[in-house]
Formats: structure tokens, sequence, C-alpha cells
């Protein structure tokens, strides 16, 4: 068996009670699942036994995904795609109600999220999204305004995505053993669309602007995005705040109007 390769973000799962935990958190029988990075299939051999409808699989690793076709073959609720997640064509490819799932590799899970962020179609075909993160990564999705890991990626998912439930997963849940300790997230996807922000694109540049300077007030970084007049139509906007300081709605009405123009 091929050793683990780091580059992949490769931690296995190793704890039975965890992944039970993991797939507690929803009934998953008569459902279409998708799973990010089966790896070895810790995950994907207990899905199984809950007895979804189908089950889609992306794996990147070449030697993997032969040996899962290998481990799985002849069972046909089951599609294995041998593929890159950030090259994937993930939206086309989900069915209504579908769950999806993964142990993420930690180098790319903030891509992975934003991807999905990014999905034309919102609300999304998806109904559930588990993802386990790094605990400092998961932190900063989940901290919400005013707290301290609220910034970039808590904005751009507190738009279309709502928190369920989170946990902590300690090292010794895995092999190899990653240094630090892990988070899973359940989100579930805001039905209602508030704010007519039509490409989160808007929304990952205007925080990248306002935010590439934390510490300073935003009132110089904001005019590469709005000009006075429409500075002055932004309720609560206090110019010499600095970037933490703003609530999410304020940065949804900049992108609207950014929009807009
Ligand atoms: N789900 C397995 C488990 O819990 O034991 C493995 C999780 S491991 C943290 C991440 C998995 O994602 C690895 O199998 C790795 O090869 C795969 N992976 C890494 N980069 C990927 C990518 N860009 N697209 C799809 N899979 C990827």
């Amino acid at each position: 068996m091929q050793s683990a390769k780091k580059s992949l973000g490769q931690n296995f799962l190793i704890d039975k009670n965890i992944i039970n935990k993991i797939l507690n958190l929803l009934i998953l029988k008569d459902k279409n699942i998708i799973e990010i990075g089966p790896g070895k299939g810790a995950l994907t051999d207990e899905i199984l036994k809950r007895k979804p409808s189908k089950l889609t699989l992306i794996e990147k690793d070449d030697n993997l995904c032969k040996s899962l076709k290998d481990k799985y073959r002849g069972n046909n609720i089951l599609k294995i795609y041998n593929n890159d997640i950030l090259k994937f064509p993930l939206e086309k490819i989900i069915k209504k109600e579908t769950i999806i799932l993964g142990n993420l590799p930690y180098n790319i899970s903030s891509q992975i999220l934003v991807q999905i962020l990014r999905f034309k179609k919102w609300p999304p075909k998806f109904s559930d999204l588990i993802f386990m993160f790094q605990k400092e990564l998961g932190k900063k999705v989940v901290s919400l305004y005013p707290s301290k890991g609220y910034g970039r990626l808590s904005i751009l998912s507190n738009l279309k995505l709502k928190v369920d439930q989170s946990f902590l997963v300690s090292p010794n849940s895995f092999s190899p053993k990653p240094k630090v300790t892990s988070m899973i997230i359940h989100f579930k996807p805001k039905l209602k669309k508030i704010y007519k922000i039509n490409n989160l694109k808007t929304l990952e540049k205007i925080t990248n602007i306002l935010f590439s300077n934390k510490r300073k007030m935003i009132n110089k970084s904001i005019k590469k995005i709005l000009n006075y007049k429409e500075i002055k139509k932004i309720k609560n906007l206090n110019l010499s705040s600095r970037p933490s300081e703003i609530k999410p709605e304020v940065y949804y009405r900049i992108a609207e109007i950014f929009e807009s123009k």
C-alpha cells in the first residue's frame, strides 16, 4: 500500500466513533450522496451500510482511485470519478436533495468551500454540506460578527449557508496524525435570497480589497470600490471602521451597489 501523500492532504480517518458521529448528523438512507476525497474509503464504507440511493466519489489520487474501483467493483449505486475536485463540474452533476460531504484535503478546503458558494443556481440542489476542516480554518468559517475569527470567509459563507452543527475532532482520530485539531461543520443552504448579488466573485473582490489591510480604517480602500455618491447610499457605514468592525450586511450592500453600477 502506498504511503500517505502530504501534498494531497492525506490524513485518513481511523476512528469508527468519529465516522459514525459524522454520519449520524443525517439520515442517508435513499439519499443521493457526493463524497469529496474518499481516500481509502473510511467514510465510504459506512455510508454504503446506510443504503443511500446513489453515491458519487471524487478522488484525485490515481492509485487510491484504482483501489476504490477494485474494492467496490460490482456495486451499482456507486460512481467513482478520478478527478481534481477544483476542476470538476460539481454543480452540473448534482441531483436534487443531494448531500455533499468530505474529510477535505486541508490545503484546498477553503477553495472547495468557495467553489460551492459560487454555484450559479441558489437555492442549490444540495440540501446539506458536511465538511471536515482544520480547526483554525473552521473557526474562520463559523465566526459571526462581532467575534475574533470574523472575516472574509465567514462573510462569504454566511451569505449563502447557515451552520447547523459543528464539533472538534482530535488528531488521534487520523493516520497519519495531523499536527492540528480538526472541525466538522454541518451546513444547510440558506433558501431565501435577501441580497441581489448575482456573482459571488463580486463579494470576493470587495472583501479582498477591504480586508487587504486589516488594521487600517476602510476610508481609503472603499474608494477603490465605490464613489462618494454610492458610499452615501449605505446605511450604517462608518468610514473610520476597520474591516472586522463592519457587519456582513454592509458588505452585502456594498456588493449589491457595485454590481448595479
Ligand atoms: N475521506 C478519507 C478519510 O476520511 O479517511 C480521506 C480524507 S483525506 C483528508 C483527503 C482526501 O482527498 C485524500 O484521499 C486525497 O487524495 C483527496 N484529495 C486531495 N486533493 C484532492 C482534489 N483536488 N480533488 C479530489 N480529491 C482530492
